[in-house]
């Protein structure tokens, strides 16, 4: 059996063909004044100046982007990325944000969130769910739960969308991306779209081949296990949800795991040990209750937060001679003023 719902109030997405290359014919924009927003002519979607990201991320923090537009559709899609081409800005990929920390600087160019871009359809009998990028990832896995489909349970306390798990590898309580994607399409900024397979996408610890690319997901598929009881999977759900809410700082902004776990170590404990909980600069301080954490205690800016970073990867690097790198990704302009 087949069934497909779309889980938001959006239309659906245009279909996206495999590999070929698009017209923007008929996908012309407007030339307004650069303090005006700008409206992609044939659609509603509006890219606007100066906006500022901290109120898209999960930090709270980061300056304007020059640019910044939410499409809906993929023709919208195409028309942003043919805008910035135009006008030779460089284009930055948001998700949910929850993995980020913008510098207060803000950032150049176009930035383009995919938060809008949701569809889903599942197949109950086989298990095979598509996803549009733009899914919230907990939103998803209650979802699944709730139809039996077994394999997104661990899912539940991760804030982000299933575009930025996909780029991310995003993964919890011994599941992680890779373990059930089947393809992701993206879109690439020639106006080219490809499905990439897990072996494409080289998957290893929280890294995809992905990275430091701006190929947009678009949509992702995933095999699930169909004919589970509900309620159990939702019990499960409910259970990592619970421990992640007890042994992690949710009650105030964050963006997860700051640093990567090294090879044989676990980063929080390197950063207890060095006896930096609760240590703090400006408004950025390292969690009492989960030491991979940096909180936003209310006012914290960027340069708080980087700075903390640095500090803490100068400690551990002094005790033990291990480099921590860091998970979130760090975008802008950080150099002192
Ligand atoms: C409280 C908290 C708990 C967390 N717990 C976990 C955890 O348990 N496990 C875990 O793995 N992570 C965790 N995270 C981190 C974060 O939620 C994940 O890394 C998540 O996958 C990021 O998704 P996002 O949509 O927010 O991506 P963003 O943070 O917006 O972006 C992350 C990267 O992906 C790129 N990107 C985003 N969307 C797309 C797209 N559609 N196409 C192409 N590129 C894109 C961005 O350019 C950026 O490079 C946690 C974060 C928070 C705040």
């Amino acid at each position: 059996m087949i069934n497909t719902m779309t889980l938001s109030y959006d239309p659906p997405q245009v279909a996206i063909p495999q590999t070929v290359r698009l017209s923007f014919e008929s996908l012309k924009y407007s030339t307004q004044s650069a303090a005006q927003p700008v409206r992609l002519l044939g659609t509603d979607c509006l890219i606007k100046p100066h906006v500022t990201l901290a109120a898209h991320t999960s930090f709270r923090v980061g300056g304007p982007a020059q640019w910044y537009v939410t499409p809906q559709r993929f023709a919208e899609l195409q028309a942003s990325f043919e805008w910035a081409q135009a006008q030779a800005l460089p284009i930055t990929l948001l998700g949910a944000g929850s993995n980020l920390l913008i510098s207060d600087r803000g950032l150049p160019g176009l930035v383009i969130s995919t938060r809008r871009l949701r569809q889903n359809q599942f197949n109950l009998s086989s298990g095979e769910v598509t996803v549009g990028a733009g899914e919230p990832l907990p939103r998803l896995a209650w979802q699944m739960a709730e139809r039996g489909l077994q394999g997104m349970e661990w899912a539940v306390g991760i804030p982000g969308t299933v575009g930025g798990a996909v780029v991310m590898n995003a993964g919890a309580h011994g599941g992680c991306t890779a373990d059930y994607l089947v393809n992701a399409h993206v879109l690439l900024p020639d106006g080219t779209t490809k499905i990439l397979t897990p072996q494409d996408l080289r998957y290893r610890y929280r890294t995809s081949a992905l990275q430091g690319k701006n190929w947009l997901v678009t949509q992702a598929t995933f095999q699930l296990q169909p004919g589970f009881d509900p309620a159990t999977l939702t019990d499960l759900t409910n259970q990592h949800y619970k421990h992640r809410r007890t042994t992690q700082p949710y009650h105030l902004p964050s963006c997860g795991s700051v640093f990567r776990n090294p090879i044989g170590h676990k980063a929080g404990c390197l950063i207890e040990q060095a006896g930096l909980k609760g240590y703090q600069i400006g408004g950025a301080q390292i969690a009492e209750r989960h030491a991979n954490f940096i909180l936003n205690c209310g006012n914290a800016v960027a340069s708080d937060i980087f700075r903390l970073i640095q500090h803490v990867q100068q400690q551990v690097e002094q005790r033990w001679s291990l480099n921590l790198e860091t998970e979130v990704k760090i975008l802008g302009d950080f150099q002192a003023l």
